[in-house]
């Protein structure tokens, strides 16, 4: 009897150990998958996960003023023993469509219970999500008339997008161009300042969009007329001796790249592979800009320089009198005196203040609405980032740093992410036509 008793106690200390062991105490995890703003070909998520012994059921409703609706509910097989475990992890996607909602405002819950420890202690985890169903485009009007461009150039467009919360702008071929809302010219007017590529055709699709919260899309189109850019053709002469000056600083701050077995095998790494990372790098720089104009004035050449190349030269390298690469020059070459301080072309904000390759020396600086401008070869480095510069204040000196053959300045503008010709936005004439009587509303609008 004494050892019957002993037995059975063992036994109970077993099965207690044993449901001990087992025992799931962390409750199921719920989230409910989607943007806030949903369109009629929208769908939302449902993920359901039981890390302990598995999940038991889930179920979601929908509701919409006084309606309420189920979406699903499922339940999964029943464990019996301690430590028998089930489904961890359930996803479910469902359809807008599906849900049966009408447009504007709607609730859903979602939850989940997990298998219960002894049959009876279960834990459950609910989850709550607000969404708007917007089934309508946003609403696109043109309101500048005048859009002249030039191949390689510039043009901004007035327009107004009547949904709060949209975003918009112009699409040149497959390129994108953000516009931004213009304060104090009424609700939903914006300017998107865009550019024909020089290496896009003059017949490139052009036109205006809106993309509502809910991922709705407009399409608009505007009065337009392109000119085609003209570009020059020069030859540049390399040397050993100028790869031997130019090769060593170069290579010793730029890592993504290493000296090769010849001196021209190294040009060609700079010039090539480490170009094509430098202008990456240069279209990334120039991506966020300040949603507002950060001048006044128009943009400024380097005092007292001349001109020795111009935007989109191309250019083809000889090498012991044989062509050896091409490559698009895609700025201004400007040469003054030796060491002349280097004068930020409008006033703005520095993004970058560093050495950059190719471009040796390189200051950024930000000008709002998506324009930058872009010093390269400096010898000195005058500002930091973050820094707020003033029209004409010196940003550093210029020199020869990067893969330059004498002191200059290589001066370029970038419109968010695009290399475009700096010569429209040195003419204040332009400037105002094109630009600034379209944001002060002095050209006629509808
Ligand atoms: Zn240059």
């Amino acid at each position: 009897m004494k050892k019957l008793r002993s037995f059975v106690l063992v036994l109970i200390i077993i099965a207690v150990g044993v449901v001990i062991w087992y025992w799931d105490s962390d409750p199921p995890t719920v989230r409910i998958d989607s943007a806030d703003y949903v369109n009629k070909d929208g769908e939302i998520g449902f993920i359901a996960e039981d890390l302990g012994k598995g999940l038991r059921s889930i179920s979601a409703v929908v509701r919409q003023g006084e309606d309420v609706n189920p979406i699903f509910e499922a339940t999964y097989e029943f464990t019996i023993l301690p430590w028998h475990r089930t489904a961890e992890l359930k996803e479910m996607v469902v359809s807008i469509e599906k849900l049966g909602v009408s447009e504007g405002a709607f609730e859903i819950e979602f939850e989940a219970r997990d298998q219960s420890n002894l049959w009876f202690f279960s834990r459950s985890a609910v989850t709550k999500r607000e969404f708007t169903l917007d089934t309508k485009r946003p609403i696109l009007s043109v309101l500048s008339r005048q859009h002249y461009i030039t191949q390689g150039g510039s043009e901004a467009v007035l327009y107004k997008v009547q949904e709060a919360g949209s975003d918009s702008g112009v699409l040149v071929g497959d390129r994108v161009f953000r516009g931004f809302p213009l304060s104090g010219r009424g609700d939903g007017v914006h300017l998107a300042i865009f550019s024909i590529g020089y290496d896009q055709p003059v017949d490139v699709p052009l036109s205006l969009w809106a993309q509502d919260r809910a991922g709705n899309r407009s399409k608009a189109s505007f009065w337009h007329k392109v000119f085609p850019g003209k570009f020059r053709n020069r030859k540049i002469t390399i040397s050993d001796s100028f790869i031997a000056s130019v090769a060593p600083e170069i290579l010793e701050h730029s890592p993504e790249v290493s000296e090769q077995s010849t001196p021209l095998e190294t040009f060609l790494e700079i010039n090539r592979t480490l170009r094509t990372l430098n202008n990456q790098r240069i279209a990334e720089l120039t991506q966020q800009s300040e949603p507002r104009l950060l001048w006044t004035e128009p943009f400024a050449q380097l005092s007292n320089s001349q001109v020795e190349s111009i935007f989109a030269d191309h250019r083809t390298y000889l090498y012991e009198g044989k062509e050896c690469d091409q490559q698009t020059h895609l700025g201004f070459d400007l040469a003054s005196l030796a060491l002349s301080p280097v004068e930020a072309s409008n006033s703005g904000t520095v993004v970058f203040a560093d050495f950059l390759g190719i471009y040796g020396n390189t200051v950024i600086v930000d000008h709002g609405l998506g324009l930058f401008s872009l010093y390269g070869h400096l010898s000195s480095l005058g500002v930091e980032v973050g820094q707020t510069v003033a029209r004409r204040e010196a940003l550093g000196q210029t020199g020869q740093t990067g893969l330059a053959g004498g002191d200059h300045l290589h001066f370029s503008m970038l419109l968010q992410g695009h290399q475009i010709n700096p010569i429209e936005w040195w003419d204040e004439d332009w400037v105002r036509k094109h630009v600034l009587v379209k944001i002060e509303g002095g050209e006629s609008i509808e």
